[in-house]
């Protein structure tokens, strides 16, 4: 489907998809389709997580990446598999213990965190890369600030037509951000006013 990072192709056949899938719907795992994984969330698809993964360009081992929205922690894992060291929020309580303890063991190196994300984490920041999983209404500008200067953030942005748009950001040496479009994709909100 487009995807040449062979760091990406190379954790997508190694990360198995089915660990991230309750035990009785595991025969769906390799659809390339995004499923229910409950509290009203979905595992996105693997074409979106290879093709988020991909513009995220991860070019050195050990990048701090910001993940917002861990869901099932697929994307996590994959981004932990390429060498990223990965920093996940998530604002749902349940999945966050659910999916922190899975991550555990199948990728020790990712930090979960219940929390915004559209605030970020600042303790943590700046980030190499920042990546949302979830359909944003706008480009947080928290987000921007906790971006390194020469860092990437891939985030899908509401179109109005109920897709999003895949837009990356880059953010040059002098503060300059530069931003270009990918494509259309479909994600649940990400949703404001965290209690
Ligand atoms: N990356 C996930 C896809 C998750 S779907 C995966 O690989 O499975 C999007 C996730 O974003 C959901 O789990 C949802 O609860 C979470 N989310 C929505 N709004 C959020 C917010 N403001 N902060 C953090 N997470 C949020």
């Amino acid at each position: 489907m487009g995807i040449s990072d062979t760091l990406v192709l190379e954790a997508m056949n190694n990360v198995p998809r089915h660990f991230f899938f309750d035990a009785a719907f595991i025969g769906y795992a390799y659809e390339n389709k995004p499923f229910s994984i409950g509290c009203g969330q979905t595992i996105s698809q693997p074409y979106t997580v290879a093709k988020q993964s991909e513009l995220l360009n991860i070019n050195r081992k050990n990048l701090k990446v910001l993940e917002i929205g861990t869901g099932s922690g697929y994307q996590a894992a994959i981004l932990s598999k390429m060498g990223a060291k990965v920093f996940s929020i998530e604002r749902q309580r349940d999945l966050y213990f659910k999916t922190k303890k899975l991550l555990e063991v199948l990728a020790p190196r990712v930090q979960c965190f219940l929390g915004d994300g559209y605030k970020g984490l600042p303790p943590y920041a700046p980030f190499d890369r920042i990546i949302v999983t979830a359909a944003a209404p706008y480009i947080p500008d928290d987000l921007i600030l906790q971006l390194k200067e020469g860092g990437v953030m891939v985030i899908p942005v509401n179109a109005g037509s109920g897709q999003q748009i895949m837009t990356k950001l880059e953010k040059l040496d002098n503060g300059d951000v530069v931003k270009s479009t990918h494509g259309d994709f479909n994600f649940v909100p990400l949703l404001e006013n965290v209690k």
